[in-house]
């Protein structure tokens, strides 16, 4: 069988594998990207937050993404029960970008991908990942090309960029259950014909269903006139819906008072998608011949749109020690990757758990906040998880608690 040589592997050209990609590039390291798909392809999570165009600049792909044409967006909005707040991201007490966008993931993974490319990184499509050695001195891939044939590739360090593929968690069995309940979301694009004045289309706008708050809806506004609908709920609550996905999606819409209005006058053309059982952990996120880089390690949950922006963090923080390591530092990966990257990673765990718990919506809807400490809490929703300088950061579970029973007595 064929043996190629690289620096660095890297499993899957999405978003953390293409910043990757390109930061490495950048640093004159010799890198492969194998990517088993063709792209564009579809793929869920089409909400970015400001935090993620830090990353995307980093790499040299912000004109790129600015000139692809996708909605702009400069905050999210809540609704629940007649009751709208809405965050602007610029309000944020963090430094950094305050907007982004709203994207078709088929077509800005593509973007990425070839604006990767554009830089001098090789990504090879159709290539397929199916075994790995890391016990010899340099970690192996065995890999299928387009053509089904075998070879393998032997590279100093892989990063595993392969999301809910979780190429390396498998292999490696390093999965370890999540800290969350298993959720599953319905969604589809629809042509929503929204002519409501009130909507604000820069926005995602999370709605709550008005009985059971822990199940909750997003809508997601394209530039073109369509919209990604989804609603997020635990197993239990979908089996009250049985046969048909978009009947089940058009009934949902219409419990929900500002929906049904909005949506009205929506056409559903399209399939619509089923995912569930997203929610995973691992028992190491690195060692010194791989690296995990977003779903491919932790996911969490979908409400605040934190997944692009932790694989795009966690691909600037990897490439940081990797780069280290390849010029012959030594380099301790729990300290200077995996405790650093799950910093922000619990932060939005301490938010995600808060809003199913309901103490997070306690304080997004309370109607008078501290603009002070609003602006701290938007800094976050933006994405800016790892800015310590943040109390809300810095501090997050017992910040949290504490302002949530303040916004519940008054
Ligand atoms: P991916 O984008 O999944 O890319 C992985 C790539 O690896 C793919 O192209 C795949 O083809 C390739 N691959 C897989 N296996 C192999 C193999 N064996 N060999 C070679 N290549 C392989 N995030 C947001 O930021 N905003 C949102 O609004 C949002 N909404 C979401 C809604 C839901 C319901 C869910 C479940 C998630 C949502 N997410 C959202 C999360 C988001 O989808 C992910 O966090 C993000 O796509 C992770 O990027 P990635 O680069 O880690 O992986």
């Amino acid at each position: 069988m064929e043996l190629e040589t690289t620096q660095v592997a890297i499993i899957g050209a999405g978003p953390s594998g293409a910043i990757a990609a390109a930061l490495l590039n950048q640093k004159g390291i010799d890198v492969l990207v194998l990517e088993k798909a063709i792209f564009p392809r579809f793929s869920i999570g089409e909400s970015l937050l400001p935090a993620c165009m830090e990353s995307i600049r980093a790499a040299g792909m912000l004109d790129a993404v600015n000139n692809a044409g996708f909605q702009f967006k400069n905050g999210a909005a809540f609704n629940r029960e007649g009751c709208y707040i809405s965050f602007d991201f610029t309000d944020k007490f963090s430094p950094g970008m305050g907007t982004t966008f709203q994207v078709q993931r088929a077509a800005f993974d593509k973007v990425l991908a070839d604006d990767a490319e554009r830089q001098g990184v090789t990504i090879r499509y159709q290539h397929e990942i199916e075994a790995v050695d890391v016990n010899a001195d340099k970690p192996l891939l065995f890999v299928k090309n387009e053509q089904g044939e075998p070879y393998q590739l032997q590279a100093d360090f892989i990063l595993d960029a392969s999301g809910f593929g979780r190429v390396l968690p498998r292999l490696l069995e390093l999965e370890s259950p999540s800290c969350l309940p298993p959720r599953q979301a319905i969604f589809t694009h629809i042509v929503d014909k929204i002519d409501d004045a009130a909507y604000d289309r820069d926005k995602i706008l999370i709605s709550v269903h008005p009985e059971n708050h822990d199940v909750w809806y997003w809508l997601i506004p394209f530039s073109n006139g369509t919209c990604s609908f989804g609603i997020v709920g635990e197993p239990d609550f979908f089996a009250r819906y049985p046969g048909d996905h978009i009947a089940a999606i058009k009934q949902l819409a219409n419990e929900e008072p500002w929906l049904e209005k909005l949506l009205a006058n929506a056409e559903y053309p399209n399939q619509p998608g089923m995912i569930g059982g997203y929610s995973a952990n691992v028992s190491t996120l690195a060692t010194d011949k791989f690296a995990l880089l977003g779903n491919a390690g932790e996911f969490l949950d979908p409400v605040f749109s934190s997944g692009v922006t932790i694989a795009m963090k966690s691909a600037e923080l990897a490439v940081n020690s990797l780069s280290r390591q390849l010029s012959g530092e030594k380099v301790d990966w729990l300290n200077e990757y995996e405790k650093p990257l799950l910093r922000g990673v619990d932060t939005f765990r301490c938010y995600v758990e808060g809003w199913y718990k309901g103490t997070l919506q306690d304080v997004i809807f309370y109607p008078n906040p501290d603009p002070k400490i609003k602006g701290m809490v938007c800094s976050i929703l933006a994405g800016y998880a790892w800015d310590t300088d943040n109390p809300y950061v810095d501090e997050p579970v017992r910040r949290l608690d504490t302002l949530a029973k303040i916004c519940a007595e008054t």
